[in-house]
Parts: C-alpha cells; structure tokens; sequence
C-alpha cells in the first residue's frame, strides 16, 4: 500500500536554491538590515543586504580567480559560524557544488571525502588548514587553493574575504546572465557524506531542485504551527552546518522564512543556555541528548528559557517518556520530532506543534509518497511494522559516482530504502520502532560500524571485530563498542586481554574524529559470528561476548 502526504501538495520553483533562501528571505524580513545571523559569542550580526552581497561577490571571485564553475566542487571544512553560510551560498550561488566536511575530522577522514569529491577548492575554519593540507597530501590530491574564513584574517591573501574584496554583485549578475538555461532538477547543490544504510560514507548528490523542496515541505509543516510560533522565529544555529541538518533546517528553511539565526560554533550545555537566554531564541533544532539534558539537568533552572516556544529534535530516536519529562518541566516549550537521512534532504516526516503525539515522528512531507515493506519487499498496511520507504522531489539523485549503491538504496519506483523499520497509523503519523541497517547514530552524527571495523582490522593485534551499538540512557544516546577477537591468544587470559585490547582502543582513537570513539568500550570474544558470505551475524554477538568487557 503506498500512502501520499495528507498535506497539501508544494509547488516547486526551478530556481538556483541560494535565490530561493534570499528571494524568500526578502519577503518575509521586515528591512534588508534585519539579522539574519547572529555570532553567539560576539554578538555580530550580518543582515540581508550585506549577507547577498557578501555572497554573490565571492561567488563571483570563486568564478573569476578561482575558475570555479559549474560541475566543480569546493569542500568546506570549517565549524558553524556567521561566515560559514556566505561561504556555502557562494559556491552554490556559482554553479558549483559544496561539500561540507565534519570539522572534527582526522586528516584520514578528510582526505577520503575531499579526493571522492574531486573538489577543486577548500575552504577551511579557523585552526583547520594544516589538517586539510595534511588530507591532500594523503589523498594526493592537489587543489589550487585552500581560502581560509577566518575572520580575523581579513584582509590577508589566501582568504575568502581577500577574493570578496575584488569583486562586485553586479559582476555575479552579468557572469549569470551568460548561463545558459540550467537545469536545478539535476544540477547538485551539496555533496554531503553519508554511509546510508551500509559501508563506507559516501558522496551523497543533492540537487537544487532537493534542497528548494526541503525547504518548502519543511516550512509547510512549520505553517501548521502558526498559532504558536512568533511572527519572525529566532533560531538557534547549533546543528552543524557540515551536515543536511543544518542546511535544510538552519541554512534554508529558517533563513528562508524571515527568521534570525544565532549561530553557535561551539557546544557546552551551559552556554547553550546562556544563549537562549541572551537572545531570546524561541526556537530550537536540537538533538536527543540536548532534550535529555534539558528535562533533567539542575543548571536548566538558573536561565530564563522563557521565550523559547518550540524544539524540533532530530537525527536520532527520542522516547516520548523524555518528550513528556521536557515539556512536563519547561511547560512553555514545546518538543517535536524530524525525522530523516541526508539521502532525502533530509526531513521526510515532521510532527507540528499542533498535533499532540510525542510517540510519533511526524506526518509525511507535502509531495512525498511512503511504503512500509517487509523483508520479502511485500507492502503492508496501516499499523504494521516494517521497513520504511520513501519518494518525493527531496529523495537524493544519487550517490556520486556509485550507481550500484544508489540502485541498492533507490528501487526502480523510486522509493529510497531506508533500513529504519517503523509504522504509518490511520492518522497519517508515523513511529520508528527498530534500525535494520548497521548506522550507529551517536548524538546524531552518523559511526559506521564498517568503518571502524576496517580500522580495527588494520591493527596487528586484531585478527577479527565488530562494532555495535549500545544504548547510554543517561545521555540519550547510542554508542559504539567493539567486539574484538585477538591473534596468537585464547580470550580467557583476561589481564593481559584487557591491557591489550585497550592498547587497541587507543591505537583506534588516535585514527577517528571524537564523535566515533568506543564510548561502549570493548570486549574481547573467540571469534565473530559471519554468514558463508563472510557478513557479520550482529544478532549473535551479544550472546557469545563471554569475556573482558570494559569501559573506556
Ligand atoms: P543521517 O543521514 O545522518 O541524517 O542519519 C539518518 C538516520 O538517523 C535515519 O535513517 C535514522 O536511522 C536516524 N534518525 C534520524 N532522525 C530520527 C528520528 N527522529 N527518530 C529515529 N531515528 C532517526
């Protein structure tokens, strides 16, 4: 059975999505002075005006001194801050593609996004140039230039601002006026990595057309919630932009709407209440273990939270028991779900404020279609569990350069497959109850069990493992922790074992960003259980583990 969206249908406009945030953005803002971002640490603020300005001159530069245009790509490698969205704006502005990188990836990590993206051109934050100069040389992958956006040099060669500086908005408009008629169906707007439901990450195409869509379903959702929501919302910028997250929900339907977005590019739980206090944020896209905090953290009662009216979670499951505990203590705010994957934009259903269900991760999208599915492919109706698939103008045009992985994850219909089971009930809403895919999601950021276990398997020690997830309640959150089994020894000498294979845990930690650490420590087991295929039978191991185990 397929189920279409009970919202009413979107339409969308074939238009460069950096237009359609700006032109948006200019009919809802009340002046072109109006802040549109706001830096949380400094209070510095850039409007409208000076924002498209900014943006289309160095869109411009990017074209002219940079050579960078349409099919090219230019990584971003940098943490939230105001300069990042006039960075990513310009080269989509240009033509061209943004990959943005996690900023606390190891020049490893890096490197494999920035060579399978073939960029042209990084732009790096603040601190970050040596380890992007470290990933190409790994990649061996030459760009002709690494711009910095730090701020603070301004002024200096080898910046973003330098090549702004030369430029005009009206030499971006006569360069853009010589295009040809493009087509935003298929052009890419951003490469965004992501392991989808299996192996390493992976380049994920996401269009004009994609992005202009997301934003529009989003803000269809968010309509629904009138009576509640402010006239201009004030957002709060701490989903990271490297992610679709902060794109589709920060970059483009927030700023899309007339709202001001205070940025934070860094996370602790007490200054993140210090902001909400300082700039009466009212609105917030948070993750689970943010909620968690928010519902039981004592610090919560020494800020006035009152103007915050709304809080989106998403990237990860939420209980509705936390939702309940939340709202039950900050009786003015109130919590919804997204729910979604960066092959669809990534929001494909969204709860509004108007419907009570905290058990529920929202309504489809406007313009999406959904099929629940069993493990023979059959469809199956209302109220029963199964893997969740998707269509609709947000649904990725492919992976890069992967046409056997995009065919595995999008069948011939074009319903993307999930590998999250769930449910749709008589109502439209829909529930996540399980994850058939290997995805860890640790505070929203994507662990690919594969990939550390492709680490793991480097090491000397290791002759086989596993990587698992497991749930930290305190935190709301899942975990990573390997199963490991090790050479040349038994795994019932447990002192040895121990030391050894936290010699490994460390080897390991030394190989990944911090988002990927073995917070579930480890154990170490006889062997792995693998299917004739050699697949790892995940379901099995907890069972065996009959050893040391650890915390790290
Ligand atoms: P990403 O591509 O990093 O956005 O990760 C997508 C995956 O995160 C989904 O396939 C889900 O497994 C998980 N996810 C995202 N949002 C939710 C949610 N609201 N509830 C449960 N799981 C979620």
């Amino acid at each position: 059975m397929v189920f279409s969206s009970l919202l009413p249908p979107i339409d969308i406009p074939s238009t460069n999505v950096v237009d359609f945030v700006f032109g948006e953005c200019e009919r809802h803002t009340p002046t072109v002075e109006y802040p549109v971002f706001v830096d949380s640490a400094s209070g510095t603020s850039i409007g409208l005006s000076d924002l498209r300005s900014q943006t289309l001159r160095l869109a411009s530069g990017l074209q002219r001194i940079c050579s960078i245009g349409t099919g090219d790509v230019v990584a971003i490698f940098a943490a939230n801050s105001i300069i990042y969205p006039i960075a990513a704006y310009a080269i989509v502005a240009a033509g061209a593609t943004c990959t943005p990188a996690n900023p606390t990836y190891t020049a490893q990590e890096l490197a494999h996004q920035l060579s399978n993206s073939r960029c042209k051109a990084v732009i790096v934050g603040d601190g970050l140039r040596e380890t992007a100069v470290q990933a190409l040389k790994i990649a061996n992958h030459p760009v002709e230039h690494i711009l910095l956006m730090d701020e603070s040099r301004a002024g200096a060669s080898g910046t973003i601002f330098d090549i702004m500086d030369a430029e005009t908005p009206e030499d971006f408009f006569s360069k853009q006026a010589a295009e040809p008629d493009i087509d935003y169906a298929r052009l890419p707007a951003y490469l965004c990595y992501s392991s989808g439901t299996t192996g390493k990450p992976k380049g994920v195409v996401l269009t004009h057309r994609n992005m202009v869509a997301n934003a529009l379903q989003i803000n269809g959702v968010k309509k629904l919630d009138a009576p509640r929501t402010h006239a201009r919302d004030t957002f709060l910028g701490l989903a990271p932009f490297c992610h679709a997250y902060g794109l589709s929900y920060v970059l483009h339907s927030s700023v899309s709407l007339g709202g001001t977005v205070v940025v934070m590019a860094k996370y602790s739980f007490e200054s993140f209440l210090a902001v909400i206090q300082r700039y009466k944020v009212t609105y917030g896209y948070l993750v689970p273990p943010i909620v968690c905090a928010l519902s039981k953290d004592a610090r919560v009662d020494k800020y006035d939270l009152s103007t915050m009216t709304t809080v989106l979670s998403g990237g990860a499951a939420l209980s509705p028991t936390l939702i309940e505990a939340m709202e039950q203590r900050l009786p003015g705010i109130k919590v919804v779900q997204g729910y979604g994957m960066t092959e669809m934009s990534p929001a494909v259903t969204m709860l509004a404020t108007v419907h009570s269900n905290p058990a529920s991760i929202g309504m489809l999208m406007p313009g999406c279609d959904a099929m629940v599915i069993d493990d023979e492919g059959n469809e199956l109706p209302e109220n029963t569990p199964g893997e969740l698939c998707f269509r609709g103008p947000n649904i990725m045009a492919c992976y890069l350069n992967n046409a056997e992985a995009t065919r595995d994850i999008i069948d011939a219909r074009g319903f993307l497959h999930t590998g999250d089971i769930g449910f749709i009930d008589s109502q439209g809403f829909f529930y996540i109850t399980d994850r058939k895919k290997e995805l860890i999601k640790y505070k929203g950021f994507q662990v690919a069990p594969s990939e550390l276990e492709g680490l793991l398997a480097e090491h000397p020690d290791v002759e086989d493992a596993a990587v698992m997830a497991v749930y930290d309640d305190s935190q709301a959150t899942e975990i990573p922790k390997a199963y490991m089994v090790l050479k040349g020894r038994k795994c019932n000498d447990n002192d040895d074992n121990q030391a050894r294979g936290q010699a490994i845990v460390d080897w390991l930690h030394e190989r990944v960003a911090r988002y990927k650490r073995l917070r579930g420590g480890f154990a170490i087991i006889d062997h792995i259980p693998r299917s004739p295929a050699g697949k790892i039978i995940r379901n099995s191991i907890r069972n065996i583990e009959h050893v040391s185990s650890s915390s790290s």
